[in-house]
């Protein structure tokens, strides 16, 4: 009798900041449940999204492709006939759900395909008394959506097929603007301040222009629909952009409590149940965001704060309890990951790769040491600059070839083109940045050569190359 298939509970959330999570040592709020599945096994250091926003990490993770392969690289619509990862599972018998947020499109090729349950929210969704669509049937629910996810999620575990593994993706809502708390915590952290950022006044020299010209400075660029209510009259400019900080800070704290206390539900269920020796359990979110470094809320930028995805995950059968692994990890290598732990074949066109032996414990002496990156929307939204790069363990090269070469959605409106370099050991933080330093001509033209290679390798080479 062969060992039974190991169940998948991928619980994604939507732009939370590893900041704002213990087991990656935040210092602005706690998070018992997500901190019980990295205490229960591995806390990934150096997961990294490969194009920061929604609909492109979410096909990205179900595809194990670039966005230039799977075709969402900004909002597009995600065309779901491709080969996915859950319906590689569900063909090789596993039972498949997605609860939650979708952000792919809906109806005709955008619906949820592979799944044998769905249940999702239209577009972004919204927090109290959400319209949902269940398997093409829209229908308001009455209640807060962290909790309608998780207990929708809940009711499936209960009513599934006991003699089939199974592949749950709960996908919350939570943390995404406009951070609207539940009742149950809307008071959480009255009566003082949280802490700023150190480089919350950041003042954007130093780096090429496109850090100065993004719309998303918490004094200037959060707005009415972000805050629940008006500033106090008289605030000086700086006052108004702490008095706002901690408006949103709070806000999106209290959100992530909420989703803090629904996983800890579903973490007592398979307690309860037996299941958690035999079901890999994640918490990870579509990218990072954030939370008043640079002074900015929001994503995009392929600094660390907005690349880094947190990516927690217990199976005990595999994973040591608490450890941590700082290999380059990234979301393409999601389903390839998922496809091993099942038995399947990984298909030739996932440009990923399993790293089931990195949560083993054991690193593959060809790994990667390095990944590419892209961000394609050009100034829309925040008016961050179309940029693409190359991250190592050490460096960070950023080209900003700042165009929208026909992506559907970026502005039309060329800048010239700008190179950033990155020392990550000396300043993690982003603020300064070499890539004119005499000292760094030797690893700048290294990375760029590895820049191209990684373009050539995973066929990404429309992008314009200025070497000024
Ligand atoms: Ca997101």
């Amino acid at each position: 009798m062969t060992a039974r298939k190991p169940n998948i509970l991928f619980i994604m959330s939507d732009d939370h900041g590893r900041q704002a999570i213990g087991s990656y040592g935040s210092v602005i709020n706690e998070t018992p449940n997500m901190d019980r599945i990295a205490l229960g096994g591995m806390r990934l250091d150096n997961c990294f999204c490969t194009n920061s926003i929604c609909s492109p990490s979410r096909a990205t993770i179900l595809t194990g492709t670039y966005s230039h392969i799977n075709g969402v690289t900004a909002f597009n619509a995600f065309d779901g006939r491709q080969v996915t990862f859950p319906k590689l599972l569900q063909q090789a018998g596993y039972q498949t759900a997605v609860i939650g947020k979708w952000h792919l499109g809906q109806g005709g090729v955008s619906s949820p395909s592979g799944f044998d349950y769905w249940n999702v929210l239209p577009g972004q969704g919204l927090y109290h008394n959400p319209e949902m669509i269940e398997m093409g049937r829209r229908r308001i629910y009455e209640g807060y959506v962290t909790d309608l996810i998780t207990e929708m999620s809940l009711d499936w575990l209960k009513n599934r097929d006991r003699d089939k593994p199974f592949c749950l993706l709960t996908h919350h809502k939570c943390p995404h603007r406009p951070w609207e708390p539940d009742e149950k915590h809307a008071r959480m952290y009255e009566g003082y301040d949280i802490p700023e950022p150190a480089n919350f006044d950041d003042d954007y020299q130093h780096r090429a222009s496109a850090a100065a010209a993004a719309t998303m400075r918490i004094e200037r660029d959060l707005n009415a629909t972000d805050l629940k209510e008006d500033p106090p009259p008289g605030l000086s400019y700086q006052e108004l952009k702490k008095w706002k900080y901690q408006q949103f800070i709070k806000d999106y704290l209290r959100v992530v409590a909420s989703m803090d206390d629904g996983i800890g539900r579903i973490l007592d269920y398979l307690e309860a149940e037996g299941l958690d020796e035999n079901t890999i359990v994640i918490y990870t979110s579509d990218q990072g965001f954030f939370l008043g470094e640079h002074g900015w809320f929001d994503k995009r930028f392929m600094y660390e704060e907005s690349l880094c995805m947190p990516f927690l995950v217990r199976y005990p059968p595999e994973i040591e309890p608490g450890t941590a692994n700082g290999n380059l990890v990234l979301n393409t290598d999601f389903a390839p990951t998922f496809l091993d732990y099942a038995g399947h074949p990984v298909p030739a066109q996932m440009q990923g790769r399993s790293f089931r032996p990195l949560l083993g414990g054991q690193v593959p002496g060809d790994w990667r040491t390095s990944m590419y990156y892209r961000y394609w929307l050009h100034l829309a939204h925040h008016g961050v600059y179309a940029h693409c790069g190359v991250r190592t363990e050490r460096y960070k090269l950023i080209y900003y070839y700042a165009q929208a070469l026909g992506t559907p959605g970026a502005i039309d409106d060329p800048k010239p083109p700008e190179w950033e370099l990155f020392d990550l050991q000396s300043d993690r933080a982003e603020m300064h940045s070499v890539y004119d330093a005499p000292a760094c001509s030797t690893v700048v033209d290294e990375l760029k050569v590895e820049l191209g290679r990684l373009r050539k390798a995973l066929g990404d080479e429309d992008t314009p190359w200025s070497e000024s």
